[in-house]
Order: structure tokens, then C-alpha cells, then sequence
């Protein structure tokens, strides 16, 4: 499929699933490497990352636990850094090496919050491995994104997890809004 519509919106295609599964790949072949002989913790951010996790997952051979947390949505198209609380995180990071999951990193402010969460636990490391990260809407910078899938612009994307008012997850591929609404 070339075009999806949802909604009001035309998507095109962005990135094919073949694509994603190669990068992730070459991802979980990279995680093994840096990983060898520990055993970390892996925290998918729901509800985007559920696709990229599973994935990602089955490809990682290390030894490792496996998580999910929730942080408040994302509303529309435009990223609100209004994030309220997490639920599910695991208490028991101390020492730990943790492993946080995104489906996509926009402005970081989510990220922000996770992180910030994490490291009051004291774990022994933190990285970040997100399918998506968009460097023009980066307002800060975290040495903690050691792994991404693919850099894109600064558009709204769905598709493998992500989603537009709440469809789209389910579609395979990854699409990229014709054009935005004005805001
Ligand atoms: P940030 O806090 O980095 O700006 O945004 C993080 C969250 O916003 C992501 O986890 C995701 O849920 C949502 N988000 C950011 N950009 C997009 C996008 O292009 N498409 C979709 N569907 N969600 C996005």
C-alpha cells in the first residue's frame, strides 16, 4: 500500500516493514554485542512501542527481563510534553542495566520524564533504543539514545505502533502525513 487515509489525513508510505525488520536486525545484533554476559531490563514505552519491542525481542539473544510502562498520550499531531505520570515502571532497577524501548523520540520531553524517573532507582546504566528519532524537534539532547532505527523529518508519522486519534497502529509499515494541518 502506497497511501493510507485515516481520518481526515493521507498518509504515504515511509518506511516498508522489510525495512524496519532489517534495522532492527542490525539493532538487536548491536544490543548482543554490548551486552554480552549482563542481563538487562527492557522498558517498552506503550503504546507506540509494542510492535518495535516484540520485534526487537524476538531477534535480542541475551539473557534479559522485559517490561512495559505508560505515560500519559500524545493528542492530534502535535506532541504536548504534558506528561502527568508513569505506570508499570519496575522497582527494582538498582544496579540494574535498563534498556528503555520507544517507538519515536519528537521533542525528547517524554524521554525527559522516563529518564528521570529511572534514575532515582540508581541503575547501574541507562540507554535508550527508539525505531524513530526526529533531530530537527530534539529540544534536548540525551547522551542515552545509543540506538536508532531511522532518523526522519520533522513530520507526523504512523503505523507499526503508532498511531492518529488512536488508529493506525496496526498498520504494518510506517506512513508520513501528506501535509499537516496548520496549527
Ligand atoms: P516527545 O515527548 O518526544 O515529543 O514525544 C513522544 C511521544 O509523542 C511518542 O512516544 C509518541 O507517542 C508521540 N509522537 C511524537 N511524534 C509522533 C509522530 O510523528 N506520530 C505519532 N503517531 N506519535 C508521535
Amino acid at each position: 500500500m502506497n497511501s493510507v487515509r485515516i481520518e481526515d489525513k493521507i498518509f504515504e508510505i515511509l518506511l516498508e516493514n522489510d525495512q524496519i525488520s532489517k534495522r532492527t536486525r542490525l539493532i538487536a545484533i548491536q544490543l548482543d554485542v554490548d551486552y554480552e554476559s549482563r542481563c538487562p531490563v527492557f522498558i517498552g514505552v506503550l503504546n507506540g512501542s509494542f510492535l518495535f519491542m516484540a520485534d526487537l525481542l524476538k531477534e535480542v539473544k541475551m539473557s534479559c527481563e522485559v517490561g512495559f510502562i505508560k505515560v500519559s498520550s500524545y493528542n492530534g499531531t502535535e506532541s504536548n510534553g504534558n506528561i502527568k505520570e508513569i505506570f508499570g515502571l519496575p522497582e527494582n532497577l538498582h544496579n540494574r542495566d535498563v534498556i528503555v524501548v520507544e517507538d519515536i523520540v519528537d521533542t525528547g520531553l517524554t524521554l525527559d520524564y522516563i529518564l528521570g524517573e529511572i534514575y532515582k532507582q540508581k541503575p547501574s546504566s541507562v540507554a535508550v533504543c527508539t525505531l524513530l528519532l526526529k533531530p530537527e524537534a530534539l529540544r534536548t539532547s540525551h547522551e542515552e539514545v545509543e540506538y536508532v532505527g531511522f532518523e526522519i523529518a520533522n513530520e507526523f508519522v504512523v503505523g507499526y505502533g503508532l498511531d492518529y486519534n488512536g488508529l493506525g497502529r496496526n498498520l504494518k509499515d510506517i506512513y508520513r502525513a501528506k501535509s499537516l494541518e496548520s496549527h
